[in-house]
């Protein structure tokens, strides 16, 4: 049924081109949208330089649109927000949910223990910098526990302290962190449903965290099963995942339904982009990914 108001968006970061496991967050993020006659929108997650291919926010819109999506209202670009992460530091600043942190990358490696995200820091600057350092960085001093109802995985409550710790806000290069950026767009763009991979699960605890502290509303959230290699492995730019091929959209869209359990029929692959979509926007049936975390799929295939 039609929810007023509901908006959704895929926010690719332009570190190389689209691959398989973007397109199922993509196709996923974009039929809820539509199944709800809601908006999707699009943002390019380029906050971060230095892992910034050149060109690749031009190539993934390009792709996108081989594709047969069509996004809502203009691209949004990290890169022009700057002002407004800046500002969300401030804020949380003077809340007194960050705090400045001498510490480098090596010192935390070492010092904390394993959480979900990565280690936890070990607290070293929370309650004040310690005599003869310096501010490098910002971080959320996290307490108290995060609920939500995932619209796929269930139920997920996360102990803030003992799974994730006090997280980057704000990077030694002074660069806002991921969670700040995603945290502050998402909610200044109004977005009511985020829909994205599995492998950011974990990512959604800081980020309702970072919401809920700068006085916002958390959108409603849905994980999707992560295409996996034969071996366990997420496929990624990273591991090289075959970018997608502009040149044959159609089957790959069908292998990204299927990967979401939307069982297309076998011949739909050859059929023209726009009826795939109309296919995939008439049988779109979510509920099938209930619990599914994971499917393997050789990258090869589609
Ligand atoms: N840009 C990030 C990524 O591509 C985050 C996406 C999101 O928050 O949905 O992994």
């Amino acid at each position: 049924g039609a929810d007023a108001g509901y908006r959704g968006r895929f926010a690719p970061s332009p570190t190389g081109p689209l691959h398989f496991g973007s397109l199922v967050a993509a196709l996923g993020s974009c039929l809820e949208a539509r199944r709800h006659a809601g908006e999707w929108l699009l943002r390019i997650d380029d906050i971060d330089p230095p892992r910034e291919q050149p060109g690749a926010a031009d190539a993934i819109l390009h792709t996108l649109e081989r594709f047969g999506f069509e996004h809502d209202g203009p691209v949004l670009y990290q890169s022009t927000r700057h002002d407004a992460y800046r500002a969300a530091v401030d804020t949380l600043h003077d809340r007194g949910r960050v705090f400045p942190c001498g510490c480098t990358r090596k010192e935390v490696l070492s010092a904390g223990v394993p959480g979900v995200n990565g280690v936890l820091y070990p607290g070293t600057c929370r309650n004040g910098l310690p005599d003869g350092r310096s501010a490098r960085t910002w971080r959320a001093r996290v307490q108290g526990t995060i609920t939500f109802e995932d619209r796929f995985q269930g139920a997920v409550v996360c102990d803030l302290e003992a799974e994730i710790g006090d997280f980057l806000v704000q990077r030694a290069d002074a660069l806002p962190a991921y969670h700040l950026a995603a945290a502050v767009d998402d909610m200044a763009s109004g977005i009511t449903h985020v829909i994205r991979g599995h492998d950011l699960l974990a990512c959604t605890p800081p980020q309702r965290f970072l919401m809920e502290q700068l006085g916002g509303t958390p959108p409603a959230y849905g994980h999707l099963p992560l295409a996996v290699n034969p071996d366990g492995r997420k496929l990624s730019k990273q591991n090289m995942a075959p970018p997608l091929d502009d040149a044959t959209p159609a089957p790959q869209l069908v292998a990204a339904l299927d990967m979401l359990h939307q069982r297309p029929p076998a011949d739909l692959g050859r059929a023209a982009v726009a009826t795939v979509w109309e296919w995939a926007l008439a049988h779109w049936t979510p509920d099938r990914l209930h619990g599914v975390a994971h499917r393997t799929i050789t990258p090869a295939s589609p």
